[in-house]
């Protein structure tokens, strides 16, 4: 079978391996959509690891499934969640799923940019979704993303009549716009320095799109918020700058979601003082659990969330390198979607 081998984000190849033999409790997926995410950019993550075959968010139909399979047929249309925690652990039982060792342990075979992968035991029960009669592949590669936002809005506690502040309008930044809205959110500040995405922010509800060359976030959100700041700040841009900017805009007493890991070493001052007296809640999210990919699946399908809209370029698998280039440099894109037909 065909895979796009990831060496570095500037060299991606398609190269030949063998089709992955499958146990009695899994099954094998034939790939017929996976999203490009924006981890799958973090060339400082991924480089010790390659050459690696990318992509977690696919979608697909089971081509096998092993003889004692129960619940799933070959034929099924499925979306995938490549990572799956114990649900018996400490973490997991605390409801920290993406901090469960298994978690980080499970993956699909060899991944998403494949023609085909095997789905492990744990994934198949705990996170393998059938995809309803009315969703594209396409659209079911969104499942992924938009569980990682909306896990991320939840565990800031986000709450009808927030305001909201974004500071990116990436894929994500897109998705917590629409998620932030159907939250009830009242404002939303959205801030890029892509005009386009902003556009596209502002199609998925944003109220005030803000590129930081030509105004200052930070004065747009005190002007909109009475001065005080926005209730929640989400940062899903992937820099100290972004951060510092996020801590200058949320309110006291607010909440700051930690969205976009930053390069190693690099470091966001804190005055313990200002904290204590500010009460700004800083709240990491990574990852996404198999309690939102349910609800992100939901959410699709009733049409809460535009799958379809947040699409701007589809490549076939050969030209998975440059799928890469798009997701990377084309200042008119936001979801990058490789397929295999
Ligand atoms: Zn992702
Ligand atoms: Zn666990």
């Amino acid at each position: 079978m065909k895979v796009a081998m990831y060496y570095s984000q500037e060299d991606i190849r398609i190269e030949k391996m063998s089709t992955p033999r499958i146990g009695e409790d899994e099954v094998l997926v034939e790939m017929k959509a996976c999203g490009i995410c924006g981890s799958d950019l973090m060339d400082w993550y991924l480089r010790n690891r390659a050459p690696l075959v990318l992509g977690h968010e696919p979608a697909g139909i089971i081509a096998k499934a092993g003889s004692i399979v129960e619940g799933f047929t070959v034929g099924d249309r499925v979306f995938v969640h490549h990572h799956v925690a114990c649900l018996t652990c400490h973490y997991c039982l605390h409801g920290d799923y993406t901090l469960c060792e298994q978690f980080h342990k499970t993956h699909i075979e060899p991944g998403g940019f494949s023609e085909h992968f095997r789905v492990p035991a744990p994934n198949l029960q705990i996170d393998t979704l059938k995809i309803p009669e009315n969703i594209s592949f396409e659209e079911a590669t969104l499942i992924e993303p938009v569980g990682c936002c909306l896990r991320a809005l939840k565990k800031c506690s986000i709450k009808a009549g927030d305001s909201v502040a974004i500071i990116g309008a990436g894929p994500a930044g897109v998705i917590h716009t629409a998620l932030a809205k159907i939250f009830g959110a009242v404002q939303i500040i959205i801030s890029d320095l892509i005009d386009y995405r902003l556009k596209m922010a502002e199609k998925f509800g944003a109220d005030i799109m803000v590129n930081p060359e030509k105004e200052e976030l930070a004065e747009v959100v005190k002007s909109e918020t009475d001065g005080r700041g926005a209730d929640l700040v989400v940062v899903a841009a992937p820099s100290i700058g972004a951060y510092k900017t996020g801590v200058g805009v949320c309110r006291r007493g607010g909440r700051l979601c930690v969205f976009a890991p930053t390069l190693p070493g690099k470091y966001l001052p804190v005055s313990p003082k200002e904290l204590f007296f500010s009460e700004i809640q800083i709240i990491p999210s990574y990852s996404t659990s198999h309690l939102e990919t349910r609800t992100a699946l939901e959410l699709i399908e009733s049409g809460r969330i535009d799958a379809k809209g947040l699409m701007t370029h589809r490549f076939p698998l050969t030209d998975a390198a440059e799928a890469f280039k798009t997701a990377l440099r084309n200042k008119e894109s936001l979801k990058v979607i490789i397929l295999n037909e």
